[in-house]
């Protein structure tokens, strides 16, 4: 029996014995790509039903299908984390995106601030890299992506259960270290909010300030980009809040 090694994002429902069509991107990477055909074991996922084991029953050059065999994951819960930042460029965005899906965000919101430089957020594209992140990283969820919205209106709708955890470049070597904070804090949902890279306005910075929920903190001493600070602020959360531990 062949080893599963591809891993294939798909809408339709999985259970024992579903057949699953394939797209014709599906099928043209995997019996023209990948040189696979009827027969190939391949691992599936929605992002609802867990993980399954799948077998190719029909192949073409652009169709095919499969049929479910055995489910190799139950679907789990994952860590409460969201991540709002600013789009930067596009290659940028892009590696934020794919990051965040691999360290376990579970809901991807840009939001457009004062200093937010970039072109449109396109998030049709965003969402297609969700899923191939998700298919390459083994995740179980699909993080959702939503349409970008201006900070001020994302704070005035805010649930003030989810903490922010605020990188601020203002605060570099004066705020408090997150590592302190998060690990201190109790159970609960977060997110974790990420500048552009010409940081955030002082205007921003006074109305962040006035919440209870939005705890600021310094990522060091250096000014980092946008992506790296996202993924450094991601990785403490996970490590000292989320699935790390
Ligand atoms: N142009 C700004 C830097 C922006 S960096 C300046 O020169 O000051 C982009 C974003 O990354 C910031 O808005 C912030 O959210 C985060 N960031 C970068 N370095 C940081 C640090 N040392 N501490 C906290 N947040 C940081």
């Amino acid at each position: 029996m062949a080893m599963a090694k591809i891993r294939l994002c798909v809408d339709q429902p999985l259970g024992a014995g579903q057949s699953v069509p394939l797209t014709e991107a599906q099928a043209h990477y995997l019996f023209g790509v990948m040189r696979e055909g009827v027969g190939t074991q391949v691992l599936l996922f929605n992002g609802r039903d867990g993980e399954w084991l799948a077998e190719v029953t029909e192949a073409g050059k652009r169709k095919g299908a499969l049929t479910c065999l055995e489910m190799t994951r139950t679907q789990s819960a994952p860590p409460d984390l969201w991540l709002l930042f600013a789009p930067v460029k596009k290659a940028r965005t892009d590696f934020i995106v794919e990051k965040a899906v691999e360290l376990g965000v579970s809901r991807l919101q840009p939001v457009l601030t004062d200093y937010t430089n970039s072109e449109r957020f396109r998030r049709d594209k965003a969402e297609a890299h969700v899923r191939e992140a998700a298919e390459q990283c083994g995740a179980l969820i699909l993080a959702e992506v939503e349409d970008a919205v201006p900070l001020d209106r994302l704070l005035a709708a805010w649930d003030p259960a989810r903490r922010i955890l605020w990188a601020d470049e203002a605060g570099a070597g004066r705020n408090s270290a997150p590592a302190a904070l998060l690990a201190d804090a109790g159970p609960g949902p977060w997110a974790v909010l990420i500048g552009p890279e010409g940081g955030f306005s002082d205007a921003e910075r006074d109305r962040l300030r006035t919440f209870d929920f939005v705890h600021p903190v310094a990522l060091g001493p250096r000014i980092l980009r946008a992506e790296t600070a996202a993924l450094a602020a991601l990785t403490l959360w996970q490590a000292h809040r989320g699935d790390w531990r």
